[in-house]
């Protein structure tokens, strides 16, 4: 079982202990995805053959070009191998969308050019984020993480080869996510927990974990057949 989007530098707890706990409940694989360039505490991540890291920036930092540039260097004079590009994408509840456009852009374009799946957030400018991927010279491999679109949208993303990750979020909107499940095919579909954040109803710790992702996954299998 792989966690598709998991934060393991932002859990306030040792890389060690959230993945021994994540082990016994049934995870191999980690991705760990990068919101500032790569994620923070690198050294310790790459001591796990599990852990995938990726490398990308949020867009919450569209506005800051020094910032951009700097990660950006790095990532070129870097010899890790990353798994994939992201999270990045496109979000209403941060200003400048011009900006956060032409990061986007800048993040497809490097996934391209490595031959890298890209990994991407959307919090609403889902259509936008369509026409970018659809204009784009060539077609990268997509994940949009714990999506909160409608399954119109998703339809339309899936058509462009996308893959659709859910998290504990989906279960908030259980009409919508049966209408989605109805046309997502098994092989698009992925499961995440976005931890530390999405915290699922049923979890009565602080924060999210992976260990809790083999109850999200029955939760939202289950809504599938409750039809
Ligand atoms: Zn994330």
């Amino acid at each position: 079982m792989i966690d598709n989007h998991v934060h393991l530098d932002l859990i306030n707890d040792s890389i060690s202990n959230i993945v021994d706990r994540a082990k016994k409940a049934g995870i191999t694989q980690f991705v760990v995805p990068g919101i500032c360039g790569f994620p923070q505490k690198l050294d310790e991540l790459q001591k796990f053959s599990e852990i995938k890291i990726c490398w990308g920036i949020y867009p919450k930092y569209a506005e800051d070009e020094e910032l951009i540039e700097k990660e950006i260097k790095k990532l070129k004079a870097s010899s890790l191998g990353i798994y994939a590009i992201g999270e990045c994408g496109l979000d209403k509840r941060f200003p400048n969308l011009d900006k956060q456009i032409h990061l986007f852009k800048k993040q497809l374009n490097i996934a391209l050019e490595m031959n890298k799946p890209i990994i991407i957030h959307l919090v609403g400018h889902w259509q936008k984020a369509y026409e970018l991927i659809k204009e784009a010279p060539e077609k990268p491999d997509f994940i949009l993480h714990s999506w909160s679109g409608s399954a119109q949208m998703a339809k339309e993303f899936l058509k462009l080869g996308g893959k659709i990750s859910l998290s504990a979020s989906a279960l908030r909107t259980p009409k919508k996510l049966r209408e989605l499940l109805d046309i997502v095919p098994n092989d698009r579909l992925l499961f995440e927990t976005d931890s530390p954040d999405q915290k699922p109803d049923f979890v009565s710790t602080e924060q999210n974990e992976p260990a809790n992702l083999p109850r999200i996954i029955e939760k939202i299998r289950k809504m599938r057949n409750e039809k």
